[in-house]
């Protein structure tokens, strides 16, 4: 697949996208690089990552009064 149609964007800096390294891994012009997981797919998270909360017991009564 040539660069130009590869509809992916940095997400640090947006510029496009291209494969590098047979496929396992994609960079912006700016140096961006993000490798391929083992099961194939890309994570373009950044940042210090998802952060979860666990709910409380207000947000679990909450929900319970919602749904019932
Ligand atoms: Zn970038």
């Amino acid at each position: 697949m040539p660069a130009a149609d590869l509809p992916l964007l940095c997400p640090v800096c947006r510029q496009g996208l291209r494969f590098t390294g047979g496929a396992r891994t994609l960079v912006c012009g700016a140096g961006h690089s993000f490798d391929a997981a083992r099961q194939g797919y890309f994570n373009f998270l950044v940042g210090k990552g998802t952060v979860f909360e666990a709910d409380s017991a207000d947000m679990v009564a909450a929900r319970f009064d919602f749904l019932s």
